[in-house]
């Protein structure tokens, strides 16, 4: 059995080599990045000075290039084909130290919600999409306890004052919850001024949360928003 999977598997790969997804260059795994990608995107790194009232902030990789290529696929063209890509990058990462280290404190995460319109036209949430499977094999659970309850338009291009203008008061607990002690991991896809966190965040440490955490896809620390030195 074992035999004719393996078999598949060989003829499946030499019918369709597997490409990096980012530049199509031969790779040895499907859905893997060739090394150059790789060097380029995978920045696992803290945020040494999280903003208040994150506790840390963690991303996978910089919001650059590949990473935010396969974003706006999953996001804004909801090409569910990326995913894999996205969990074998996740995969690749979990076992680092930095990781392990920073899901040791964690009690259970949860996904920045959609709106119940947005969610309802997109059919899921890229968060858990991404995310989701990874936490299960890190016996995390990923918790519904925030909602978004009011529409807001999308964000990218909106500055940091116009963000937060738009998201204040956009998010709550879909019950009553008490969280008190509790240390709770926000998913999140993108990370940039981090205004949408900080909102999540607000309401986990009015229900009592402990210490709120980010895990994001890509992040560029608002690096990108510093007007380039000369
Ligand atoms: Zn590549």
């Amino acid at each position: 059995m074992n035999f004719l999977r393996e078999l598949w598997q060989a003829v499946i790969y030499f019918l369709f080599p597997p490409h990096c997804p980012n530049c199509r260059e031969m790779v040895d795994e499907r859905y893997q990045l060739c090394p150059k990608c790789a060097e380029k995107i995978l920045r696992l790194d803290l945020k040494s000075d999280p903003p208040a009232p994150l506790d840390k902030v963690l991303r996978v990789t910089k919001y650059r290039e590949g990473s935010r290529t396969l974003l706006h696929k999953l996001k804004f063209n909801n090409n569910l084909r990326v995913v894999p890509v996205l969990k074998k990058i996740l995969d690749d990462v979990s076992n680092r130290e930095e990781i392990l280290n920073f899901l040791k404190d964690v009690d259970f995460a949860v996904p920045v919600p959609l709106h119940q319109k947005r969610l309802k036209e997109r059919g899921f949430n890229q968060s858990e999409e991404i995310f989701g499977e990874w936490l299960a094999k890190k016996n995390l659970p990923l918790k519904n306890i925030l909602i978004r309850i009011k529409e807001t338009p999308q964000l990218y291009d909106l500055g940091k004052a116009d963000r937060k203008k738009v998201l204040t008061g956009v998010f709550a607990a879909a019950e009553q919850f008490d969280l008190s002690g509790k240390k709770i991991l926000i998913v999140d896809d993108i990370f940039t001024t981090g205004t949408t966190c900080k909102e999540c965040a607000k309401v986990l440490k009015s229900l009592g949360a402990e210490k709120v955490f980010v895990l994001a896809f890509a992040s560029d620390f608002g690096e990108n928003l510093l007007t380039p030195k000369k």
